[in-house]
């Protein structure tokens, strides 16, 4: 990763587009709209045309073949119409466009729960694949949707006792054409949650059940390499080091201490290749694991910068990176922080806690000297460990 200073830098630059976009918004607000759809391509949402190395801040993801009204354009991105007061941001490339002619609100019908051998979930009828958005609260743990153009016809909801994780549902017509729908849960850590429409065209929420067993050897743990093939990451100050190779190794590592505790581990890669971001998650969708750790190596472009860091995107998820962070600083690493809402593609699932390790800089040549040690290689891999039991302890005093 590179350093947060230059995106300081182009804080400016990212100011004066959003400018440039404001003129032109305001030039061509509420001239010919049209529908489209969205594509199967890991679609989302983004709040607002600003942008950092990462990509903008992100709404939500969104299901395939969901219906968007277009009201202006800028650059690479469509401004969508949501409801009457909510506005929002996709890349053309999500979306392709369609003949759709019905305009909302639209009327949302009764609403199921149930839970299968694996799963919870939440079905709303709706008469068409309304656009969402979606957030963890903790305190009291729970799932709050919001869904878009839609006003209530919802006077049958059924809740069956084969939940485990659900614990109550209901919603709120929060404004008239946006509906907000709660799903309290059992549990204090949420352990994930996918939204999508199902082959009935419901709107489908599929909630994560904490596991049952929260021992190592009951577990599936994905393990993220960062970067890879014609993509090096950072490098070494004093050597060569390429964060790719070193990645690699350090998930190697992981992969083995987790496995000599029974876990079942899943690898994004384990050679040296390159991956999008889109094949990583579409790997990590079809497997499933119950949390996932990708580790990096972070880069600065002042020298003296060094320590360990950890980050999420939903506060929902950010137990397990206090976990990990709390044990990697007993190896005496600086505290870089752990930081919240981070952009990070594989921050971005909703389906299963996730938590990236920048172990250390490799710009720093304290830190970098440690890097290249097989034995902290070997250290770190063990208080990532701990920190993931760490969390499960946590989660067991929450049964
Ligand atoms: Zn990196």
């Amino acid at each position: 990763m590179k350093n947060f200073v230059l995106l300081l830098l182009l804080l400016p630059a990212t100011l004066a587009y959003s400018q440039k976009a404001k003129k032109k918004n305001n030039r061509n607000t509420n001239t010919g709209s049209f529908y489209v759809k969205t594509t199967d391509s890991l679609p989302f949402l983004n709040y607002g045309l600003g942008t950092d190395r990462l990509g903008g801040a992100k709404m939500t993801f969104l299901d395939s073949n969901v219906i968007l009204k277009v009201v202006d354009s800028f650059g690479t991105q469509y401004k969508v119409q949501l409801s009457g007061n909510h506005n929002a941001w996709i890349e053309k490339a999500n979306v392709a466009r369609t003949n759709w002619a019905f305009n909302p609100p639209y009327l949302s019908g009764s609403w199921t729960t149930r839970g299968d051998s694996l799963y919870d979930y939440l079905f709303i009828s709706l008469p068409a694949k309304i656009p969402y958005r979606s957030r963890m609260d903790v305190n009291p743990s729970r799932i709050v949707i919001d869904l878009f153009g839609v006003v209530s016809n919802t006077n049958w909801i059924t809740q069956l006792k084969s939940t485990k994780e659900i614990k109550n549902v209901w919603y709120n017509q929060e404004e008239d054409d946006m509906m907000r729908v709660y799903i309290e849960l059992n549990h204090d850590l949420h352990w994930g949650y996918k939204i999508y429409y199902d082959t009935l065209n419901r709107l489908t929420v599929l909630v994560k059940r904490q596991p049952a067993s929260l021992r190592l050897r009951d577990l599936k743990i994905a393990v993220d390499a960062g970067h890879g093939g014609d993509q090096p990451g950072a490098s070494g100050i004093r050597t060569a080091a390429k964060e790719k190779d070193y990645t690699l190794l350090f998930a190697k590592e992981l992969q083995s201490a987790l496995e000599v505790r029974g876990a079942h581990v899943v690898m994004t890669r384990d050679r040296d290749t390159t991956l999008t971001m889109f094949e990583r998650i579409s790997h990590l969708y079809q497997e499933q694991p119950n949390l996932l750790v990708s580790i990096h190596f972070n880069s600065s472009s002042k020298e003296s910068v060094q320590g360990v860091s950890t980050y999420y995107r939903y506060v929902g998820f950010r137990p397990l990176s206090q976990a990990i962070l709390n044990q990697m600083l007993t190896l005496g690493l600086n505290n870089y922080g752990n930081i919240g809402n981070f952009n990070f593609s594989l921050n971005g699932p909703t389906a299963f806690p996730n938590c990236l390790v920048e172990v250390a800089f490799l710009s720093n040549p304290e830190d970098e000297q440690k890097i290249i040690d097989p034995v902290f290689r070997k250290n770190v891999a063990e208080k990532i460990v701990a920190g993931i039991e760490d969390f499960l302890i946590q989660a067991e005093k929450n049964q």
